[in-house]
């Protein structure tokens, strides 16, 4: 374990208490290109690079961000760098996190090791790999009816050519490392004035792995790692509803040493109807009609998921009403339940009227009496 105190995140990136989450990535983004261990002369690089990011995955993530404010290092359950959120929370469309931020922060050192061991003292081990999220946007159809989709991600693999060894033989070309005989950790015994104390370091010299590549492969550097782009098929079922994800198995980042692939999660929004709304396996469906049609009754041929249908609207039905379709709506994808089609009606009035139906409308005035209905609702002025 580390013994010494722990430096104030805001002090590493050098920034004030209210920094904004901007100036806290860009902070990071100097620091992480000064202090790559990939790139940097300074004796203390890797630890200054893994500080600087320890700090930045406290300090870019809100909720942490907000725990250390008020709690300090005291809060933290740290692992190393998950790259992703939880994904448990579901549903509540709070989950803003762009992935190729997670690119953007590797950028310019094209390193992987910042995946592994940041915070020293532990031998490198496995790690399951990080799930990626792809947010995809579907038409109002498809979502009912279902459809297979293709989409683009890009993702850390195990490097083709040495199957993620990273060096050229695959793993017999690698030798143990000789400053730390293999172990991955140094140990350090001190004499303080409390007593004897040791400490373990990673072994800066392989990297916590224990063993040293001593030919790296041309393909990925060393790396063990790449980049690819993938295309991946998704079957997105039918009644799919705007913020449902899918979950892939394994498609997502590669792991580190046996650590399993991470998890794809393609989540789902279903873009708006001209004319059909939906709420669950309803559908809501708005139609116009004329006075006449309303006050005769007719029978009307309304648009559904499946095509047409005739719903009959009986004479003296009301603007507003409500007639329901039964089973013409989207199957729940969750309970199984077959929904249905409302169908509101709004009865029109004509704004502008032809002579001749002017003509008629004055006639029907004459008619239905409405003038005398309404002067008995005066009748008690008398
Ligand atoms: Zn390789
Ligand atoms: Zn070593």
């Amino acid at each position: 374990m580390n013994l010494a105190a722990k430096s104030d995140y805001y002090e590493i990136l050098g920034i004030s208490k209210n920094a904004s989450s901007e100036e806290i990535k860009s902070a990071y983004k100097r620091l992480a290109k000064k202090y790559h261990p990939d790139v940097s002369a300074d004796p203390k690089a890797k630890e200054k690079f893994q500080e600087a990011l320890e700090a930045y995955n406290v300090l870019s993530d809100s909720q942490k961000r907000q725990n250390y404010d008020q709690f300090g290092h005291a809060t933290e359950g740290f692992s190393g760098y998950q790259g992703f959120r939880d994904f448990s929370g579901f549903g509540g469309g709070g989950i803003d996190f762009d992935f190729s931020d997670l690119f953007e922060n590797f950028s310019g050192f094209e390193g992987f090791s910042s995946f592994t061991d940041l915070f020293g003292g532990r031998k490198k081990r496995d790690q399951h790999g990080e799930n990626l999220r792809v947010d995809i946007s579907i038409p109002f159809k498809e979502a009912i009816f279902g459809v297979t989709k293709t989409i683009e991600i890009e993702r850390i693999e195990n490097c083709s050519d040495c199957y993620g060894s990273g060096a050229e033989k695959g793993d017999s070309g690698k030798k143990t490392c000789s400053r730390c005989n293999g172990k991955g950790l140094l140990q350090k015994t001190q004499q303080t004035p409390f007593g004897l104390f040791s400490t373990q370091t990673t072994c800066a010299q392989c990297g916590g792995e224990g063993k040293i590549i001593e030919k790296p492969c041309n393909h990925c550097r060393g790396k063990g790692k790449i980049r690819k782009n993938r295309k991946i098929k998704v079957k997105i079922p039918a009644g799919i509803e705007t913020g449902m994800h899918l979950h892939l198995q394994g498609e997502g980042n590669t792991g580190i040493g046996k650590g399993s692939q991470g998890d794809l999660f393609v989540v789902v929004f279903v873009e708006k109807h001209k004319f059909f709304k939906r709420d669950g396996p309803d559908i809501f469906f708005e139609t116009p009609l004329s006075f006449s049609e309303v006050a005769l009754g007719t029978k009307l041929e309304v648009p559904t998921l499946k095509g047409k249908a005739m719903l009959d609207i009986p004479s003296g039905t009301q603007t507003d009403t409500i007639f329901r379709m039964k089973g013409k709506g989207v199957k729940d994808l969750n309970s199984g339940r077959q929904g249905d089609q409302f169908v509101k009606v709004k009865v029109l009035t004509p704004s502008k009227l032809s002579r001749k139906e002017r003509k008629l409308f004055e006639e029907l005035n004459e008619q239905n009496g409405m003038k005398a209905k309404r002067k008995s609702v005066f009748d008690f002025l008398k």
